[in-house]
């Protein structure tokens, strides 16, 4: 059917309203103002109201999964200093964050060190320049994971709930030398970690190396084939050196000129 400008107009806003589609209708007033004023061809008005359509959808979505994904927001490489964290190399940091080379290939990634190193802050800042490239990430403490699984195996819901954390590309399971095996049954741990094995990936971050995981795992059987899982296809990175959180509560104590500057003379150089 054939509408006058004015009827057109009037329509408009409901259609694109039921069509879901926020940002033409946000923009096509001044967009046709625009082109009817430099006489746009058709053609380009179309293509132009899609193109911002598709463009904020991207960032929408981007946004959904960043509120989903259990980060903190201020955990980011713009808050991280690299000379800060001996250890690891900022060109690594940067180039495991672009996902090439381990994401699609369900590739893991170990961080170990002492508590306060900076372990849950770079896996943190990998994740959000993950999720800014479109990938999805979860994000929560092993304990967190460990108890929802368990809550899953009861309710005869763990299979269906492994399917759909499959949804992302990267799990990231926090502090994973701080779960008992008394406190809960860690075997449902072992599933998530055997279901993504060599399809989807895991991050973790641990302050005991491999050697403590009998504590974590029901037996040791079950912690070898655990280690073996993670460790094929993985990455470790070792965050040595003193805790920031301690480094950063001194310097806030002492004025600069008496720093002590024992741990730091430790650092590689
Ligand atoms: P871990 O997970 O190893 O215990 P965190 O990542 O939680 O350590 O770091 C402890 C605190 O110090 C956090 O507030 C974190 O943001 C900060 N921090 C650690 N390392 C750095 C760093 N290299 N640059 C900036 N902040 C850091
Ligand atoms: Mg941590």
């Amino acid at each position: 059917m054939t509408r006058t400008k004015d009827q057109a107009a009037a329509v408009l806003p409901t259609m694109l309203k039921a069509l879901r589609l926020p940002s033409i209708n946000r923009n096509w007033k001044r967009l046709t103002d625009t082109a009817d004023r430099d006489g746009w061809p058709a053609v380009q008005l179309l293509a132009s109201l899609l193109e911002i359509e598709m463009a904020e959808r991207t960032t929408r979505r981007i946004q959904r999964h960043r509120d989903q994904s259990g980060l903190s927001a201020g955990k980011t490489f713009a808050t991280f200093d690299f000379d800060a964290a001996p250890g690891v190399r900022k060109p690594h940091l940067l180039s495991l964050a672009t996902g090439d080379g381990w994401i699609d290939n369900g590739g893991n990634l170990l961080f170990f060190g002492q508590s306060g190193t900076g372990k849950t802050h770079a896996i943190s800042a990998i994740s959000h320049t993950l999720i800014d490239t479109g990938r999805r990430v979860l994000f929560c403490s092993t304990t967190d994971m460990v108890q929802k699984l368990q809550a899953a195996r009861r309710d005869l819901s763990l299979p269906s709930m492994l399917d759909k954390l499959d949804k992302y590309d990267l799990i990231v399971l926090d502090d994973l030398s701080y779960v008992r095996k008394d406190q809960v049954e860690t075997s449902a741990l072992f599933e998530l970690i055997a279901h993504r094995y060599e399809r989807h990936s895991i991050a973790i971050t641990a302050n005991q190396p491999f050697s403590a995981w009998d504590n974590v795992f029901p037996d040791p059987a079950m912690s070898v084939a655990a280690i073996d899982r993670l460790v094929h296809h993985s990455t470790i990175i070792e965050m040595n050196g003193e805790s920031y959180r301690k480094r950063s509560a001194i310097s806030r104590i002492e004025p600069a000129n008496n720093h002590p500057t024992g741990p730091a003379s430790d650092r590689p150089s």
